[in-house]
């Protein structure tokens, strides 16, 4: 008896692709909105504001805050 090496390849180009595709559909890439400039975004998961804000319009609503009021932290 001899051992034949068979040159297997890791995995099928055409599995990949399956996987790929079924990660996809299972996971369909929860997008949000910007509710501001509307731009697609990442859900951001703050700690303290689940905004649908992309992190641009998340960064000037913060600085907006701080001009207006000073004293939020004090706030939950
Ligand atoms: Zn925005």
């Amino acid at each position: 008896m001899k051992k034949k090496p068979l040159p297997e390849p890791i995995i099928s180009p055409e599995i990949l692709e399956l996987a790929k595709k079924s990660v996809e559909a299972e996971k369909p890439a929860p997008r949000k909105r910007c509710a501001v400039c509307g731009a697609s975004c990442a859900p951001l998961t703050g700690p303290q504001n689940p905004d649908d804000l992309c992190w641009v319009c998340r960064r000037l609503k913060i600085s907006a805050w701080r001009d207006s009021d000073q004293q939020i932290s004090a706030q939950e």
